[in-house]
């Protein structure tokens, strides 16, 4: 019995060197030698077994056992609360906080934003339209008539015989010139959508377009609107040049090229050796548009741009493949 005793206290100390640093297993520690089921608690149960002129004895070495356990699991609970104390005190509370993943702006969306910021500043108002159109408004009334080859199967995706998913921004026009008397001055952003998909094209796309209509407004504020618009958006040095081009809804019609932004003008892979970008569309708006709005031609004048927002995007951003936007590969999107 005394064997045992003594056997205890050694297993126990034993047990404790090292559980400082783990409070929880500590406490098992504590419980297993001197809980009330413990086995400390065991030994002194047996205490009745042993012959009556050993007892005395025996019961004097348990209680001495019980202090040192006692004692030896009290300073190592002493030490496992400095050890947690000095633990807190090695936080560094002077540092700086980790700074969590903060989401941007898609770089087309970006796009978007600038181009309609630099024409509110020139005291255009931001529009939208619905993606899914009516017919009426995506080809008929912009005089697209029902032989036109833009009506193809195979550029339209059709809903129904008249829904479509818009091809363009352009029934946006229509739509404001129904609902507001000139002058006019709205810039309409979007997605589009054709059955296109190849290297340069997607079939959900976005369009950015403008329209100007009022009193007496000509060709050379169209002129000197783009302009503007070229040189905000790609630099005041960028060259720009009108070329004469067909819309069913505008007339007389101007593709807009500018400088090639890659080899500033000398010829290059990008603008196929010629030193020019075509980036937008535009015109004066046909009179026939004009009869379906109720707008008088005689009265009025003016005229409408559109532009591929994915195409600005990739010359102001020196992107060469137009479905890096939509593959939502985090190392592209977090260079922008
Ligand atoms: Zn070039």
């Amino acid at each position: 019995m005394k064997e045992a005793v003594e056997k205890l206290v050694e297993t126990a100390c034993r047990a404790l060197s090292g559980l400082e640093e783990d409070p929880k297993a500590l406490d098992q520690a504590r419980i297993r030698f001197l809980g009330r089921k413990g086995e400390l608690a065991q030994l002194f149960k047996e205490l009745g077994k042993v012959p009556e002129e050993e007892r005395r004895e025996v019961g004097r070495l348990l209680n001495v056992a019980k202090l040192r356990l006692e004692e030896a699991f009290s300073e190592a609970a002493q030490r496992s609360r400095d050890v947690e104390a000095a633990r807190r005190e090695s936080i560094d509370v002077t540092v700086p906080g980790r700074r969590p993943p903060a989401g941007r702006l898609h770089p087309i969306t970006q796009t978007a934003t600038e181009v309609c910021r630099i024409f509110n500043w020139l005291g255009f108002e931001t529009v939208e339209g619905p993606e899914v159109e009516l017919d009426y408004y995506n080809f008929e009334a912009l005089n697209i008539p029902k032989d036109h080859p833009a009506r193809d199967m195979q550029d339209t995706f059709y809903i129904s015989e008249e829904v479509v998913l818009r091809t363009h921004t352009s029934p946006i026009q229509v739509r404001t010139m129904e609902k507001r008397k000139p002058p006019v001055r709205v810039i309409a952003p979007g997605r589009t959508y054709r059955r296109d998909s190849d290297v340069t094209h997607t079939p959900m796309f976005h369009q950015v377009e403008g329209l100007m209509v009022g009193k007496g407004i000509s060709f050379g504020d169209l002129k000197g609107i783009l302009t503007t618009f070229v040189h905000q958006m790609f630099g005041p040095e960028v060259g720009l040049r009108f070329r004469p081009s067909f819309f069913p809804f505008t007339e007389p019609s101007a593709e807009v090229d500018i400088e090639c932004v890659m080899c500033r003008g000398g010829g290059c892979r990008v603008c196929k050796g010629t030193g020019w970008l075509e980036i937008l569309g535009s015109g004066m708006v046909d009179p026939e548009v004009y009869k379906y709005v109720g707008y008088d031609p005689e009265e009025v004048s003016g005229f409408a741009f559109g532009m591929g927002i994915e195409r600005i995007a990739m010359l102001k951003f020196g992107i060469d493949d137009l479905r890096l936007f939509f593959e939502n590969d985090l190392r592209f999107l977090e260079q922008f």
